[in-house]
């Protein structure tokens, strides 16, 4: 999949190349009945049935066990404790950022081709032998089909490694300008201090990443994964670890949240944050980090990959099948559970009743269920109790408000896993709180707009929610696409024509948005490796200083 061009040192005046690698997206492999892919997950889910796996934290190289016990469940079974893992307390954090601390200098000065050949054979051992583990683990853990199993814990993590390697080594050759009388330099350092990484439930790939794209850079990291993924999270850790990363690099620390975001930010080494999940706790880290900024040696880095209210406008000149399958598809794979999720759509009186017919009709043919056992399942169960009771209050509020009416599903129950039915809610308000803030399941809020004020519409996309994160326009006329583009242009960080609102793929669709949806990093692009980066720039001086005098004194 990759090619190291080696050998291109020189000590030339000018900057030489020195290292560079091609990749490719990690294709998506399909699971057809009989395919060896498929017969190789479901061994692995085998493997896993009724088991709980026993998950440490890893500080200073060594597993610890504290009595903090906790259990990650199976979302589609809530009776399958799939981990038992424990909390890392004050203490221990402490002792990793010192742990972590100590294997700095040495981890910063490793050459960047070194540090990057371990995230390509974490890759490459993803691709392969532990591909099928790894997919295991996320469905069984998070819920997911194997497709979307697919799509995240492989694809999208070995995709992650490879460019991220391939970007780094690149960024070495961005060199500034050297003259006849000094050589100029850029040395691409690990920020001073350690970088906490806290990662969501509903991606594997991202915890991966929020780890290890510091930790390709130079830095030393604390990761701590998400509640509801640590048996997913803890997997790929032990594949980085096998594929050669020292021990030391990356501490593994689960925690409670506010345990660990407290302790994190209290020490004067803290200098970097690599977060994704919702606003309220970014906005929390982020106060925290100002309460503390006279402590800390450095600036610290904040980058924050948060919430969103997706939409999907659809034009009277759109392709119906098109926005009827892309808002299926966006809407409610697994489980509406994805940042990206469309959760808004806006469609034109003229061409309602089509569409409308359509997704009632196709709503009908979803399959919500047990992933492991029936590959048909479009999407599984909501991963935990908290997001069953909150999408909950959504359908009792779509039950008892008068501007809505409940177009398909509504259901939920929760007696074996945290199922909810997809559901198909028509708003006649277009302000109503369901069309602003993320409900995080799955929940499509329609809203049908008169044709003739279209334009409105535009505005009205725009200001209803203060999320930035995707959005897609779902039209024919070409004017009427380039308009859309220029009026929406900051209410999505992500936008799309004539295709859904998910699925964006590492360096073809560099992810993230602003306004609430957070700083707009875009992992999965060149520049997102620079915020883990804190250049020195150096100048070699060749010829002597022969007089302290300038010419124009004589
Ligand atoms: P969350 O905010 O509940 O949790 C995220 C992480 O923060 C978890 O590891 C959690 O334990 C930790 N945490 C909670 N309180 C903390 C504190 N005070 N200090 C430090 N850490 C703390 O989010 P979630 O439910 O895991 O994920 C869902 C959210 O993530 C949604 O809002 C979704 O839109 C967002 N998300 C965004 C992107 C993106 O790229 N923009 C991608 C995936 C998910």
């Amino acid at each position: 999949m990759w090619r190291a061009l080696r050998g291109l040192r020189g000590r030339g005046r000018r900057w030489q190349h020195r290292a560079a690698i091609e990749v490719t997206n990690e294709p998506i492999l399909e699971f057809k009945p009989g395919s060896p892919e498929r017969a190789a997950v479901q061994k692995a889910l085998a493997d896993l049935k009724g088991k709980t796996e026993a998950i440490p934290c890893v500080i200073g190289g060594e597993e610890v066990w504290t009595p903090t016990v906790r259990y990650q469940l199976s979302p589609f079974n809530h009776a399958h404790k799939v981990a038992k893992y424990c909390y890392a307390d004050k203490e221990l954090i402490n002792k990793a950022i010192n742990a972590a601390l100590a294997a700095r200098k040495e981890w910063d000065l490793k050459p960047v081709q070194d540090r990057a050949q371990i995230f390509l054979k974490a890759a490459d051992m993803l691709s392969g032998p532990r591909r099928a583990e790894v997919l295991a683990k996320t469905m069984v853990g998070q819920g997911k089909t194997v497709i979307q199993a697919e799509i995240d814990a492989a694809v999208e993590l070995i995709d992650f490694f490879r460019f991220n390697a391939k970007y780094a080594l690149e960024l070495e050759n961005d060199q500034p300008i050297s003259v006849d009388v000094s050589t100029n330099s850029m040395v691409y350092r690990g920020l001073e201090g350690f970088v906490a990484a806290v990662s969501p439930f509903n991606f594997t790939a991202i915890g991966g990443n929020l780890a290890g794209a510091p930790a390709l850079m130079g830095n030393v990291v604390l990761w701590k994964p998400s509640d509801t993924a640590v048996l997913s999270n803890y997997a790929i850790y032990k594949v980085l670890l096998e594929a050669g990363l020292p021990p030391n690099v990356v501490q593994f620390v689960p925690a409670d949240g506010p345990v660990f975001g407290d302790t994190v930010t209290s020490s004067e080494h803290f200098c970097g944050l690599n977060f994704t999940g919702s606003v309220p706790t970014f906005k929390r880290l982020w106060k925290q980090v100002s309460k503390n900024l006279d402590r800390y040696r450095n600036f610290p880095r904040l980058a924050g990959e948060c919430g969103g209210k997706n939409f999907h406008l659809v034009h009277s000149s759109a392709d119906v099948s098109s926005v009827v399958n892309g808002t299926l598809r966006s809407a409610f794979e697994y489980g509406g559970q994805k940042c990206s999720a469309c959760s808004r759509l806006y469609a034109p009186d003229s061409l309602w009743p089509q569409i409308k017919e359509k997704l009632l009709e196709e709503h009908g043919k979803i399959k919500v269920g047990d992933p492991a056992q029936d590959f048909g399942t479009f999407f599984s169960a909501v991963i935990d109790d908290k997001s069953f009771a909150r999408i909950k209050r959504w359908l009792e509020h779509a039950k008892k408000s008068p501007n809505l009416t409940i177009l398909a599903g509504g259901g939920c129950d929760d007696s074996v896993g945290y199922f909810v039915d997809p559901c198909i809610v028509e708003s006649k308000d277009p302000q109503d709180p369901i069309m602003k803030e993320e409900i995080f399941g799955p929940i499509l809020t329609v809203y049908v707009y008169p044709e003739k004020r279209y334009k409105e519409v535009l505005d009205l996309i725009d200001t209803t929610s203060p999320y930035g994160l995707t959005g897609a326009i779902f039209a024919q006329d070409k004017t009427i696409i380039a308009q859309a583009r220029s009026r929406l242009r900051n209410a999505a960080g992500n936008f799309y024509i004539n295709d859904k609102s998910t699925g964006a793929v590492v360096a073809q669709q560099p992810f993230g948005g602003s306004r609430v949806s957070g700083t707009n990093d875009k992992p999965g692009g060149p520049h997102y490796i620079l915020r883990w980066t804190s250049p020195q720039a150096v100048k070699e001086t060749h010829v002597p200083l022969t007089d302290w005098r300038y010419a124009y004194m004589q």
